[in-house]
């Protein structure tokens, strides 16, 4: 991994390359090369043993234009502005990519969550809330779950705005639990969304589900879904990993034991868990397996220019945020890999979040099989949408869906008159 790795300037590197292609001029597309609003907070917090600590957080609203900023609030150690300003930059181009009316935004706050007790936690996302109040609202700005936030610290958020905003608020967060105005089928949505993205990259490159081998980066929300999913559908998922390291048996994990052990309690690890034939890799050997497809559902940066050329999957599908760096992309396009990217594949929580936000709006609840239907014919759509632009051009899909995202929210700046 570089040091002048910046994510920020990764994303906007794809972003210009996908404005030549399309012929657009720079005055087209410039502002959406600087976030519309960045906000940085510090977020006092009374510790268990009585001391105060302080956190930085952030909110960043890249662009409002195709409608409310929509993004995820993600606590982790590493977590700073640029990292924030990358992640809200790819929600505006993952909402176009879907064709769902929302723009992008991005939470998140310095820390180690796993070194929080539940009332820590607790009193941090009620904190960071007010702190945001001024920012976010059901038509302004709605955040959701990602890295180590849940339907619980969801609920936090939902109900202190509520207190601050004197009423019951439930559309100003999604990922919330459904007792409390969440939406069926959103804790598995991004999972079920790179699931039906893997199953339309398969057809395409002549890849059978059944049997295909897999190997799961991270085992979250996200991957331990995913891996799940496609289990069901007949993979051999023979490796996942998380932030502890990775197991691997090469005749297929007993994957629905594996998350079950995982989710039966919070904090729990893989290096924990045991069961015969099972053996322990680390997170760059998972990466490096042979297997038809490998899914990277962690962090960002995880395949880099140094380990690109030793990965050992045909298709890549990446379910995580910004998993593969540019330099790691074109040496991966040189090796013949298949990448389903990001902003198509994860799309599937945001979909999913936005079905949550109409039945908060509207005071009513659909049905689990009527939402995966519909996530399924966007997520279907969205694909061939991104398939064709990419053929048409004879690019990348990656290219393809920045592309088609590109042409989308140009197509509004230029019908709002924002340029003059
Ligand atoms: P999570 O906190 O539920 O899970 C993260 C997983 O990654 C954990 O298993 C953790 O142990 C593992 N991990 C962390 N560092 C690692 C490392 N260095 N090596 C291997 N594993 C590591 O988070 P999540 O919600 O599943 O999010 C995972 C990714 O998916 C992120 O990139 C996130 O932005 C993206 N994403 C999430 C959603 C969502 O709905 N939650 C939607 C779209 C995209």
């Amino acid at each position: 991994m570089s040091n002048s790795y910046n994510p920020h300037e990764e994303i906007m590197h794809i972003v210009d390359k996908a404005a030549q292609l399309l012929g657009l001029e720079e005055r087209d597309y410039t502002q959406l090369k600087y976030p519309e609003r960045e906000l940085k907070v510090s977020v006092p917090v009374r510790m268990d043993d009585g001391s105060i600590k302080v956190f930085e957080g952030y909110r960043v609203q890249h662009s409002g234009v195709r409608g409310p900023y929509k993004g995820g609030i993600r606590y982790h150690q590493n977590v700073d502005m640029d990292e924030v300003k990358a992640l809200a930059a790819a929600m505006t181009f993952k909402c176009a990519v879907v064709d769902i009316p929302y723009g992008g935004g991005k939470g998140g706050i310095t820390v180690d969550a796993t070194k929080l007790s539940k009332g820590e936690l607790e009193r941090l996302t009620r904190k960071y809330t007010t702190l945001l109040f001024p920012m976010v609202g059901p038509h302004i700005d709605i955040p959701a779950p990602d890295v180590n936030t849940n339907e619980e610290v969801m609920a936090w958020f939902m109900d202190t705005y509520s207190m601050v905003n004197g009423q019951l608020t439930l559309s100003v967060v999604t990922g919330k639990p459904i007792a409390l105005g969440g939406s069926l089928g959103r804790r598995e949505a991004t999972g079920r969304g790179v699931l039906i993205a893997t199953r339309e990259i398969a057809k395409k490159v002549g890849l059978d589900l059944k049997d295909a081998t897999v190997a799961v980066q991270g085992a979250g929300n996200v991957g331990g879904t995913t891996a799940l999913l496609l289990h069901r559908e007949g993979c051999r998922i023979i490796a996942i990993s998380d932030v502890s390291g990775a197991i691997y048996n090469e005749n297929g994990l007993d994957i629905e034991d594996v998350v079950r052990f995982l989710r039966a309690e919070r904090g729990r690890l893989l290096k924990d868990y045991d069961a015969p034939g099972l053996v322990r890799i680390s997170n760059e050997e998972l990466l490096q397996l042979k297997v038809d497809i490998l899914v990277p559902a962690a962090l960002e940066n995880a395949i880099h220019e140094k380990n690109a050329s030793s990965i050992g999957a045909r298709v890549i599908v990446e379910a995580a945020n910004g998993p593969t760096t540019t330099a790691a992309d074109e040496i991966l396009q040189k090796k013949g890999v298949t990448i389903v990217p990001d902003i198509l594949a994860n799309a599937g929580g945001v979909v999913v979040s936005y079905f949550e936000w109409l039945q908060n709006l509207q005071s009513v609840k659909w049905e689990e099989e009527e939402i995966n239907r519909k996530l399924e014919n966007i997520m279907v759509k969205a694909f061939h949408d991104v398939w064709s632009m990419a053929e048409k051009h004879g690019t990348s899909l990656r290219m393809g869906a920045f592309m088609l995202a590109l042409e989308r929210i140009v197509a509004a700046i230029k019908l709002r008159g924002i340029t003059f």
